[in-house]
């Protein structure tokens, strides 16, 4: 793999594409600068390298050109970010932009407008491609919550730089941890998803009952295995059209000597509400009228023991309704006992949406070995998919 490590970038121009698309509040301020804070260590390096840093990306959905999309909203974040003085030119493509770029001098800082303002980035139009190419010496791709888009600054570009492209620091650090847990992984590997439904993580099953020891499941999913297997799920979220599929799965597991564990019991609740009246219930025994909205007690016990066991945990999903202090106990027991493994020496990666808003909630960010920054790009590469924007590079 790639890296910028492997480049000096002394006199040279460096094509960041990064992933700048931050939330912005009424008046244009960024809200959350974790994502320019994560690009921070590439363009340091570098900039102390003695090159020059010419930042690429999106912010949001623009239709053409609207202002309120306009990445000039960031600029003064960005530089407050890096404690450097950041420059900017209002068009990614031609003349302006190439001229910017032509004033900068080494150790200096230029973002481009919001790439998306033409059409030709998401539809990876390739003379809009070289266009961008013509920009950089040395394209870096560091934008790992785009890398499943096979976009004109994701991938395309990489073509025009046919041996000087790389992949930013934190673009291979994401690559890595997922390498941990799915090519060079310590066992047992223990993968734990959650979240709200089974068809959205089928794919990730899929994958990794080739590369696990144990799958543990929770979450609102838990309900279509255990309806599958005959029991009495009550209100709890189920998709019917789903059973058939748990069964597979399971029957799959039981091939390739993988352990399944699910809930034994659950946090039952009379309605969807932290207002709910709640008991501890078997979680194949609930009744009509109430739903399962977080693991029991005795199912913590043995998910905790399972994950003390483990030497790779990777974790995708709640485990309950989090959201909703009274069903988040589950889901804090489940992350402290990943972050106990974690300190006894197993590696754990929590990823996809949900479980990183988890994480973060519970003050457990420090605790785990490493948190994905990207939600659809980190799921696509579970599914066992090959990213556009990693091959772009390792070709
Ligand atoms: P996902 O995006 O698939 O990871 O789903 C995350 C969502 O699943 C969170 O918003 C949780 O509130 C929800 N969830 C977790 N457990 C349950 C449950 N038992 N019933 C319904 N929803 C759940």
């Amino acid at each position: 793999m790639k890296t910028i490590k492997d480049f000096n970038f002394k006199d040279q121009k460096a094509l960041i594409r990064v992933d700048f698309n931050v939330p912005l509040n009424e008046q244009f301020q960024v809200t959350d600068a974790n994502r320019i804070e994560a690009a921070k260590p590439t363009i340091l390096k570098i900039l102390n390298d003695g090159g020059k840093v010419i930042l690429m990306s999106h912010l949001g959905r623009p239709k053409g050109i609207q202002e309120k999309y306009s990445l000039n909203h960031i600029v003064a974040k960005v530089a407050d970010v890096l404690g450097k003085p950041v420059k900017f030119v209002d068009d990614c493509i031609g003349k302006k932009a190439e001229t910017a770029v032509n004033q900068l001098k080494n150790g200096e800082v230029l973002l481009l407008e919001n790439l998306r303002f033409y059409e030709e980035e998401e539809e990876g139009d390739l003379q809009f491609s070289e266009k961008l190419s013509k920009l950089g010496d040395i394209y870096v791709n560091d934008a790992f919550g785009t890398a499943h888009r096979a976009h004109a600054s994701t991938t395309i570009v990489a073509k025009f730089f046919p041996t000087a492209k790389c992949f930013g620091l934190l673009m291979a650090a994401e690559i890595e941890s997922i390498n941990k847990v799915l090519k060079e992984s310590k066992k047992p590997v223990t993968a734990i998803l959650g979240g709200a439904k089974v068809s959205s993580k089928i794919g990730i099953i899929e994958n990794i009952l080739d590369k696990v020891d144990n799958i543990i499941i929770g979450g609102g999913m838990t309900f279509t295995f255990i309806k599958a297997m005959s029991g009495k799920v009550g209100n709890s979220l189920v998709e019917d059209d789903k059973l058939e599929l748990a069964l597979e799965i399971m029957e799959k597991a039981k091939q390739k000597n993988v352990r399944i564990y699910l809930p034994i019991d659950a946090i039952i609740a009379d309605s969807f509400s932290n207002d709910a009246q709640i008991r501890i219930e078997d979680v194949n025994n609930i009744p009509d009228g109430w739903m399962g909205l977080d693991v029991g007690p005795k199912t913590n016990v043995g998910f905790s023991f399972v994950i003390a066991q483990s030497k790779t945990i990777l974790w995708n999903g709640p485990v309950g309704v989090f959201e909703m202090p009274k069903f988040a106990k589950g889901t804090i027991e489940l992350g402290n006992a990943i972050a106990e493994a974690t300190e006894d020496g197993a590696f754990s990666l929590v990823g996809g949406g949900d479980s990183v808003a988890a994480v973060k909630q519970f003050k457990l960010e420090k605790k785990v070995s490493y948190v994905s920054t990207g939600g659809g790009a980190m799921l696509e590469m579970l599914e066992g998919r090959v990213l556009p924007g990693i091959e772009a590079i390792n070709n």
